[in-house]
């Protein structure tokens, strides 16, 4: 690896979050795709990164209800008729 390689993955890996926060230039995207797509060290990175955020998303988005709690709530709710509709009253 050259120096001057050595310089672009540097750069590559400093921008690289605000590349996955989709908050770079068009021509800064382009970029840094262009170093990815040439030097699998930083594309190993790139793909660690995005894999970590991939997991937090899920796992943060993961909303865990006790067994007991949903078969309740569905219950009550298969149990219950539909509303009754109430007339709204007329216009003076
Ligand atoms: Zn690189």
């Amino acid at each position: 690896m050259t120096a001057q390689n050595h310089r672009y993955c540097d750069e590559t890996l400093a921008q690289l979050q605000t590349f996955l926060d989709r908050e770079l230039t068009e021509i800064e995207v382009t970029t840094v795709r262009m170093h990815l797509d040439r030097c699998p060290p930083c594309k190993q990175v790139f793909r660690f990164e995005e894999h970590v955020r991939r997991l937090v998303k899920v796992r943060c988005m993961a909303d865990v209800c006790p067994t007991a709690l949903r078969d309740k709530i569905l219950a009550r709710v298969k149990g219950q008729a539909a509303p009754a509709r109430v007339p709204l009253p007329k216009a003076p």
